[in-house]
C-alpha cells in the first residue's frame, strides 16, 4: 500500500488525534490528514511546535484545495508525565466537543540512549517505557468509549524494525516497540469483528531528528522524508483498510 492514491475527501467529516503531532513524522501525518479533510487533535508536549502545525494547517487547503482545511485542536500534553485521569479528562472533552473519535495515530516515542544491555539505566528504560508504551497503553484504553462512537474507527500504533527482531545495544527502545506490537496483536484479537481496527506502521528509516539522533553519520539526504511514506498512513487511516486488523506494515521495503 505504499503506492496507495487516497482520494482526496479520504478523511473528511473524521475526526483524528495524532500523539507526537509537532515534529517529523507525527507533524506530516496531521497535516497530510488535514489535508484529506480530518479534523485533527495535536497532542504533543512542546507547544510551539504544535502551534506552527496548527498554522501550517489552517492556511493550507483541504481535500485537494477545493475546502479550508478544519480547524485543529491542540493538546499539549507531556506523555511522560501524564496519567490515565488525564487522558479520561481529554477524551471526555473530544466526545463533548465532536461526539466521537475516528483514528488515533500513536506516533510519539523516545528513543533514549543506545548502550549495551548491561549498562540500560533503570531510570532510562523507565522513562522510554512510559512514554512509549505505558502513555499508549493508557491513552488507548481511556479513547475507547470515544472511538467506539465512531462507525470503523482507526487505532494505529507506530512500530519499529527492531520491534520485530531484538538488535545489539537498542534494549530499551526495541523491547517498548516489541511491546507496542503486542498490544496491538491483542487489541485487534479483542476487537475482530466489531467496528474497531488496530494495526501497526513501521515507518522504516525516515528523515528526522529520531534518525539523526539514532544514526548521526548517516547523510540524511539518502532517506524518505515523512511525506514520502505518508500513502501507507492514509491508508490504514481511511475506508480502504476496513477491513484490516492486526496488521504490521512497512512503509518501505528493508533497507
Ligand atoms: P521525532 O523525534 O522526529 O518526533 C517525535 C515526536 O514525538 C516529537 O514531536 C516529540 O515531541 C514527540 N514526543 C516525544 N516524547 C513525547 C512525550 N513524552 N509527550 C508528548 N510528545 C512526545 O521522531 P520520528 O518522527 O522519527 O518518529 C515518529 C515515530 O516513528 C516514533 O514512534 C518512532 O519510534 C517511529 N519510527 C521512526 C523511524 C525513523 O526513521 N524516523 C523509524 C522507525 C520508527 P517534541 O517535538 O517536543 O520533541
Amino acid at each position: 500500500m505504499n503506492d496507495y492514491q487516497a482520494p482526496a475527501d479520504l478523511l473528511k467529516g473524521k475526526v483524528i488525534l495524532i500523539t507526537g503531532a509537532g515534529d517529523g513524522i507525527g507533524a506530516q501525518a496531521a497535516r497530510t490528514y488535514a489535508k484529506h479533510g480530518a479534523t485533527c487533535i495535536l497532542l504533543g508536549r512542546t507547544v510551539s511546535k504544535l502551534e506552527a502545525v496548527y498554522d501550517e494547517i489552517v492556511n493550507a487547503g483541504s481535500v485537494g484545495n477545493a475546502e479550508p482545511a478544519p480547524e485543529p485542536a491542540i493538546v499539549p500534553l507531556d506523555i511522560k508525565g501524564a496519567t490515565p485521569s488525564h487522558y479520561q479528562q481529554m477524551t471526555q472533552t473530544i466526545i463533548d466537543q465532536f461526539g466521537k473519535l475516528d483514528g488515533v495515530l500513536h506516533n510519539a516515542s523516545v528513543l533514549g540512549h543506545l548502550s549495551s544491555f548491561k549498562d540500560i539505566e533503570q531510570q532510562e528504560w523507565l522513562d522510554v517505557m512510559q512514554t512509549n508504551l505505558n502513555g499508549t497503553v493508557f491513552l488507548t484504553q481511556a479513547l475507547i468509549p470515544a472511538l467506539e462512537k465512531a462507525d470503523n474507527a482507526s487505532v494505529i500504533f507506530t512500530t519499529s524494525s527492531v520491534g520485530r527482531k531484538g538488535r545489539a545495544f537498542w534494549g530499551t527502545y526495541a523491547v517498548s516497540k516489541f511491546a507496542t506490537e503486542g498490544v496491538m496483536q491483542t487489541l485487534a484479537d479483542e476487537y475482530q469483528n466489531k467496528s474497531l481496527r488496530f494495526n501497526c506502521i513501521n515507518p522504516g528509516g525516515t528523515r528526522t531528528n529520531m534518525r539523526a539522533q539514532a544514526f548521526p553519520a548517516e547523510n540524511p539526504d539518502t532517506l524518505k522524508t515523512p511525506a514520502d511514506i505518508m500513502p501507507m498512513y492514509l491508508y490504514l487511516m481511511g475506508k480502504d483498510s476496513i477491513d484490516v486488523n492486526g496488521q504490521s506494515l512497512d512503509c518501505q521495503p528493508k533497507r
